[in-house]
């Protein structure tokens, strides 16, 4: 096996004092210190969260402030680590949203298991489930990084509604405008 001599030649006068090194370094430091700050006084001081910044996945409600989850379990079938359990239930007869046969009963994510990879809201098909701007998740047990219903509505809050496929109002003023033009 053929071996390579690395030649090593011996420092010189100024490379045996270090000096040049020691001024190396401190001229980084100086010139980071004139740099703009990038840091913040985090909790005091917030980021600003972009528009498509995905954070905690959350459930929304439609304008009308209906569950717009159908309770089909796309979302939790194509979760990679199965951190979504969904519990379906039916619609009672004589509710107003009764045309729409299923809300979920519960709808849990655990938090500690969820990879933000945003498939859940990729295969929605009722555009009911988003990534939005939470970032910030901590509790004291596991149980409580487990997020049930009430808690995934109240991060989600109401988002617009660009299909009104529920929307029997919407829908017959939508028609009889359409009629209209006949
Ligand atoms: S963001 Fe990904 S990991 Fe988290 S709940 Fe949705 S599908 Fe599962
Ligand atoms: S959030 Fe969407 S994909 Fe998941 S169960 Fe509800 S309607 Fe289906």
């Amino acid at each position: 096996m053929a071996v390579k001599v690395v030649d090593r030649s011996p420092l010189n006068f100024w490379e045996k004092t270090y000096m040049p090194q020691v001024l190396g370094g401190l001229k980084i430091t100086l010139d980071n210190m004139l740099r703009p700050k990038v840091t913040l006084q985090y909790p005091e001081e917030r980021p600003t969260i972009p528009d498509n910044y995905r954070g905690v996945p959350t459930l929304v409600r439609d304008p009308n402030g209906r569950e717009k989850c159908v309770s089909c379990q796309l979302c939790e079938f194509v979760c990679p680590p199965k951190a979504i359990r969904i519990t379906p239930g039916e619609i009672e007869d004589g509710d107003e949203h009764e045309h729409v046969e299923k809300r979920p009963k519960d709808f849990e994510i655990n938090m500690l298991r969820c990879i933000y990879c945003g498939m859940c809201q990729e295969v929605c098909p009722e555009e009911a489930i988003f990534l939005q701007d939470t970032y910030s998740v901590s509790g004291y047990s596991r149980e409580e990084l487990v997020y049930h219903k009430a808690k995934l509505y109240e991060l989600g809050g109401t988002l617009p509604d660009q299909h009104y496929k529920w929307d029997r109002k919407k829908d017959a003023e939508e028609k009889a405008a359409a009629g209209g033009h006949h």
